[in-house]
């Protein structure tokens, strides 16, 4: 039996920014399912940073997150680099627009509104007029992040403090014995802490459950995402991630080809998520419907579980009648741009410091990622 201060189940990007967090304060040990690490939502995301998503709380977070993007790796390799952000809106979505303008103003001073031809002038495939794009709001705050890179950083950081995290140690059973967690996995290795973070992504219900602890009834909802060639005569290099202002889809540059999302939400178990057939078509469809693109060949696609709360708002938090037992779920469609945050409270909360006086300062409370918020609500 190997012995912990923190034992951490899950190494996505929640799992290892935690751990990044905690080893400065005891033995961590990261303990992931699969043979490598962030593959399963980590390693499938589209990698923006930017204000058109989530709540406040959620905006605040990704607003705290930050200076932690923009602070080179440990190595002084980027973590993200300045990439502008355009919601686009159709004559049916620009109350959308007006709304998202306004929720997303006090996060990012560099907003700009477009008419349809200066959204063009950014996009020139963009079908604008008539019943195609009449409005735009420009964020020139947002960032393209480096999901590998951050994910590597967050690592060689809990490496150099001493931590380890494990791949291929799928937990199978976790008992509570006398002040400690004890964790087997399917190798029959056990791991002992008297604090266990839950950080399993979409297997987060599932852990609890092993652990005898009370769901909090998250639901993994599947998106999908497809690769196309861009036409030959578009320099596509510097085009923004491009994202209609309700949600219906969006589009962005990659190492020379376009990705396009539909932005599916569909029920899903927690699983290796694949894309299907109807996902893929319709993700194609509503690229020829905003753009005057045609997508002719796929050079690949693929799909990943966002996993949300039932208010969309990520959990940081200990169960409360479980000692010991720290919630780091839900975080939905905004992993990525709020693990900076995330992995503050998480040390805050487990650690009893200081609550991060950035986290206030943009509006995050603890009481605003407390588990308990969702047992209030009934859920
Ligand atoms: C298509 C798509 C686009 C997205 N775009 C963005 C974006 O632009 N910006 C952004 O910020 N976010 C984005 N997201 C969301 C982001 O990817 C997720 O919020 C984030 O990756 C969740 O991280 P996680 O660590 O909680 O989960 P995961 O990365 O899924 O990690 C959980 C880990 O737990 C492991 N695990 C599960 N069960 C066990 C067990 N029993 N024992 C040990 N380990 C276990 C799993 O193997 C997994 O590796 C997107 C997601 C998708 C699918």
């Amino acid at each position: 039996m190997q012995t912990a201060d923190f034992l951490i189940v899950g190494g996505g990007i929640a799992g290892v920014s935690a751990a990044a967090r905690l080893t400065a304060h005891g033995r961590t040990v990261l303990l992931e399912a699969e043979s490598g690490f962030g593959y399963h939502s980590s390693g499938r995301s589209a990698t923006y940073y930017h204000f058109g998503i989530g709540k406040s709380v959620v905006r605040g977070m990704t607003a705290f997150s930050r200076a932690h993007f923009e602070t080179p790796s440990a190595n002084g390799t980027a973590l993200s680099r300045p990439s502008a952000a355009l919601f686009i809106a159709p004559p049916e979505m620009l109350a959308g627009l007006d709304l998202l303008e306004a929720e997303m103003r006090p996060y990012s001073d560099r907003l700009e509104r477009l008419d349809a031809d200066a959204a063009r002038d950014i996009v020139p495939v963009l079908r604008c007029g008539g019943d195609g794009i009449v409005a735009a709001v420009l964020d020139r705050a947002a960032r393209r992040l480096d999901s590998e890179m951050l994910q590597q950083d967050y690592r060689a950081a809990i490496k150099q403090a001493g931590g380890q995290s494990i791949p291929g140690a799928r937990v199978v059973a976790i008992a509570r014995e006398g002040t400690n967690w004890v964790v087997t996995t399917a190798t029959g290795d056990r791991f002992s802490a008297p604090i266990l973070v839950n950080a399993a992504g979409a297997w987060c219900d599932e852990i609890a459950r092993l652990a005898g602890v009370e769901p909090l009834g998250l639901q993994p909802l599947r998106r999908t995402i497809i690769a196309f060639d861009a036409p030959p005569d578009q320099q596509i290099g510097d085009w923004p991630f491009t994202k209609t202002a309700v949600d219906d889809f969006y589009m962005l540059p990659e190492s020379g080809r376009l990705l396009a999302c539909p932005v599916d939400e569909v029920p899903s178990e927690p699983t290796d998520a694949q894309p299907e057939e109807y996902d893929i078509a319709l993700a194609a469809a509503k690229v020829e419907h905003y753009t005057s693109l045609a997508v002719r060949r796929l050079s690949h696609s693929w799909a990943g579980l966002r996993t949300f709360t039932h208010d969309r708002v990520p959990v940081a938090g200990f169960a409360p009648d479980t000692e010991g037992f720290f919630w780091l779920a839900g975080q939905g469609g905004y992993g990525l741009q709020t693990a900076p945050a995330m992995a503050a409270a998480t040390e805050s909360l487990i650690t009893g410091g200081n609550w991060p006086a950035g986290l206030t300062d943009w509006g995050v409370d603890r009481a605003d990622l407390a588990v308990e918020r969702l047992q209030i609500a009934g859920n």
